[in-house]
């Protein structure tokens, strides 16, 4: 079963980026043609959110990188939905393997931080993704359901999901996964979606790729079935790149 959503690519900027930097990408963005049938959100780090959001063209959306798990109040260092929402950032990118395995969220933390983003109405980017010794102990699948039954357990509205597919092995490491190997897991996770959730989210969520995504190897990985676009780090800091895994749409459109 393919996916039906529109086509969806995200930049997540990492802890990356000045004043400078973010005009200069932002100036490159504002002046890329983009084919018009993709979703395009860009997320930068939480300071320049503000900045990105008042020079930005419209046609890209603005995420947040994290998000606090409730309501705001007495928890230094974070950041509220209701924040996001006040200063009109859309989404939230959730379950980062950076955060995962860096910073130490686990999958019920992540699931309800999940959860309250979306009671606030901010959407999700919703990250899995197994590690090398996972996938070469043959825990792919395993790891990914897992992650998926989390997000499961607290997500109701999956209207305002995507999912994101990243395996950690191939993210910041220049080791994209084949073609295949991200085909294989999106049409089990998928799947997954259809028996635990309902047919009708399994057909219409957005399932992308992610994991050293870049201007040249976009366009054989946009043309499988059930990869419905990218999330992409370190080619999303050029805007011209970016711009071309965007428009790796078209090369959808030829396979279909
Ligand atoms: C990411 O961090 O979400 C990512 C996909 O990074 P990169 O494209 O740099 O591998």
């Amino acid at each position: 079963m393919a996916g039906s959503g529109k086509f969806f690519v995200g930049g997540n900027w990492k802890c990356n980026g000045t004043k400078d930097s973010v005009s200069k990408l932002v100036t490159e963005l504002n002046a890329a043609t983009l084919e018009p049938d993709v979703d395009v959100v860009v997320a930068p780090p939480f300071i320049y959110i503000d900045q990105v959001k008042s020079s930005l063209t419209d046609r890209i959306e603005v995420s947040a990188q994290n998000v606090w798990i409730g309501k705001g109040g007495a928890y230094t260092g974070e950041i509220s939905a209701e924040q996001l929402v006040d200063i009109g950032c859309q989404w939230v990118i959730l379950g980062h393997s950076e955060r995962r395995h860096i910073i130490g969220e686990d999958d019920e933390f992540i699931g309800k931080k999940a959860a309250y983003a979306l009671s606030q109405n901010v959407k999700v980017i919703a990250c899995i993704g197994e590690l090398l010794e996972e996938r070469e102990a043959g825990k792919t699948f395993d790891v990914c359901f897992k992650q998926m039954k989390a997000f499961a357990d607290s997500i109701t509205n999956w209207a305002d999901v995507v999912v994101a597919y990243e395996p950690v092995w191939a993210i910041g490491t220049g080791k994209v996964a084949t073609p295949e190997q991200a085909q294989e897991v999106h049409a089990a996770v998928r799947d997954w979606l259809k028996t635990n959730v309902s047919p009708d989210v399994a057909s219409s969520i957005r399932i992308i790729y992610g994991g050293s995504v870049n201007a040249a190897n976009c366009a054989e990985l946009a043309k499988k079935e059930d990869i419905d676009g990218f999330l992409v780090g370190g080619a999303s800091l050029k805007g011209p790149d970016f711009a071309t895994i965007i428009n790796s749409v078209t090369s959808k459109k030829v396979a279909a």
